[in-house]
Parts: C-alpha cells; structure tokens; sequence
C-alpha cells in the first residue's frame, strides 16, 4: 500500500501544466483529487514516473452558462461542488447519480473531470453524460478540441484522449423543459458502484404515442459505458417500456464476476432501463 517513488510537480498555471505532460515520456500522469489514481499507485497497478497536480487551478473549478443555454462544468468539479448547483441538480439524471457516487471525502475531493478520464467501466456518471449527450473541452499545447462524450471511453480505464490532453470542462446541453431523465442503478453492496445503472432521458410524444426523442445509456454491464441504441430504437418505433428495457445489454457481452454474473448483469441492466424510463417519463412535461 505504498506507491513506488515518483517525482511530483505543481506547476503554476494551466499552460505550465500542458507543456509539462507534452514534455513527459508516458510516465508522467496529471493528478486532480487523486480519488482514483492514488489508489491504483498504492496498489502499484500504476506507477507513474511523475505526477503533474493541476488541484489547484481556478479556471478549472466551478460551472458557468454558455450563451446557448448549456453548462460548462469545469473539470476540477467537485461532486460535492456539482450537488450544490441548482443548475446542474435540475438534470433529474445527475441529481439521481452525483449523490450516490462514493462518501463524503470522495465527493469533497473526486472531480468530474478524473472520474471521466478515469473510464472505470462501472463509473455512474458515464451514463447519465451519455445519455444527455455531453461533451468534453480537451486542452493540449496543441490547442482545444470538442469531443462527443460518446466518443471517449475506449476500453476498462482507457479513453481515446492523446498522451498530453487534459479534460478542462464537461459541457452539458441546454435545457428542455419538455424533456425529463432519470438514473437508477444497482448498487454493489461492499463498493457502491453500479453493478448496473441506466440512464434516460425522455421527451414525450403525442399522447399515447412513442416518445419524440429518447436516449439512455448503461453503466457497470460492460466494458465501458455505452448508449443502449436497442432501447432507444424500440422506444421510438412504439414499443413498451419494458420490451424495450429488455433490450438493454443488446450487443454487449456482459461482464461476469463473483458477485453478478453474466446472466445477472444483464437481467439487472433490463430492470435498472425500465425503472429509469418509467421516472425520466414521469418526470418529462
Ligand atoms: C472509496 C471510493 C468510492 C468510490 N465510489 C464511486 C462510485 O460509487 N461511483 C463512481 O462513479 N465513482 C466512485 N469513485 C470514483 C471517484 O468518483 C473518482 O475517483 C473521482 O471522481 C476521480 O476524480 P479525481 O479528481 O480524484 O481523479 P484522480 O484520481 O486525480 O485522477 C484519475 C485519473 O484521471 C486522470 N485525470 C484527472 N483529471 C484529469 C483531467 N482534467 N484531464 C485528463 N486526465 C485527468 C488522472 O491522470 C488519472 O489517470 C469512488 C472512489 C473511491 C476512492
């Protein structure tokens, strides 16, 4: 449980920390809250050459509007943070998921921006910024790019990032005040990460008719997060909610282990996508 040496830098501003990880050799890896990587270096299933702390910069903390209504959450975000935002509690899909996410320490110091880069396949914000379609702001010495969240997770604890790019927001869209969304997870009863959770989010059709937009994203099932397209395509094609929620492990081969095997997992990610489309219907206008 303790890590093996390594060199530490805290460097003053965020482009000091850009050309830090441009210069570094692989080794090196950003720290933010350290939830997740101190962890990984105590067990020494990393062992980084050099850690880059970039805790400490501002401009990477707290959440503000853009001009077409959404939100840019910086990545130093706090969950502690996010929990006392109305505008981020108002997405009924994070107010579900942030509170569930760890202990209090985690939440005081685990920031968005690690748990995403993190890519734990079982991450419980996965699904909830899946399924509303988020996006990342990338920063490297070589500029700042847009990523599609859903264009991130590339493997277990793997994105499709480029060594020296960091998160620096999460960019929500703008709000809907039709549309309604929800998160509902199985908890593992020692860890507290989902064994399988959903996310949806729903805008209402006409009465008795499919929904007009629909989207919903599992977590925990499979290898990294991912969009449940079967579920969505059923829904909007007029299916029920539960024929589609049956189809939420469609195209994935389940993740099996001691506690919740194959089998399991997926019966479990059909229960968890029906709850949570039962509540973002509910809760759309
Ligand atoms: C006891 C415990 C319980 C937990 N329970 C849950 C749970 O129930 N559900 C859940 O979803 N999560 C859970 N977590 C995970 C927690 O949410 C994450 O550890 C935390 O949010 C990661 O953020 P961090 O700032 O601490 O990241 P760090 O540990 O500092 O970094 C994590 C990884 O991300 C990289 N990184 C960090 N910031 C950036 C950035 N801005 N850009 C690019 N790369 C970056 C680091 O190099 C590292 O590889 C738990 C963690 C602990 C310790």
């Amino acid at each position: 449980v303790i890590p093996a040496p390594f060199a530490y830098e805290r460097p003053d501003s965020l482009d000091e920390a850009l050309r830090a990880l441009a210069g570094g050799d692989g080794t090196t890896r950003v720290i933010a809250g350290g939830q997740s990587l101190l962890p990984l270096m105590k067990l020494r299933l990393a062992r980084p050459d050099r850690l880059v702390d970039i805790g400490r910069f501002d401009e990477l903390r707290g959440v503000r509007e853009l001009a077409g209504g959404g939100l840019a959450i910086g990545a130093l975000t706090t969950w502690a943070e996010l929990l006392d935002d109305p505008r981020v509690m108002a997405w009924g899909a994070l107010a579900d998921a942030i509170p569930t996410i760890g202990d209090v320490q985690v939440r005081n110091r685990g920031t968005i921006g690690g748990s995403v880069a993190h890519a734990d396949p079982a991450s419980d914000i996965a699904a909830p910024l899946l399924a509303l379609a988020a996006e990342l702001t990338v920063r490297s010495v070589h500029g700042e790019r847009r990523v599609p969240i859903g264009e991130v997770y590339a493997g277990p604890f793997m994105t499709t990032l480029a060594p020296g790019e960091l998160i620096t927001e999460v960019r929500l869209p703008a709000p809907d005040a039709r549309l309604g969304s929800a998160y509902v997870a199985l908890p593992h009863p020692a860890s507290g990460y989902p064994v399988a959770g959903v996310a949806a989010v729903v805008v209402r059709g006409s009465r008795g008719g499919p929904p007009e937009r629909c989207a919903a994203a599992v977590t925990g099932v499979a290898e990294t997060p991912f969009r449940a397209l079967a579920v969505e395509e059923a829904l909007l094609a007029g299916r029920s909610l539960a024929e589609a929620a049956a189809l939420a492990a469609t195209g994935v081969r389940a993740l099996s282990d001691p506690y919740a095997d194959r089998e399991y997992r997926t019966a479990m990610a059909a229960v968890m996508a029906e709850r949570a489309l039962r509540a973002a219907m509910d809760r759309a206008a």
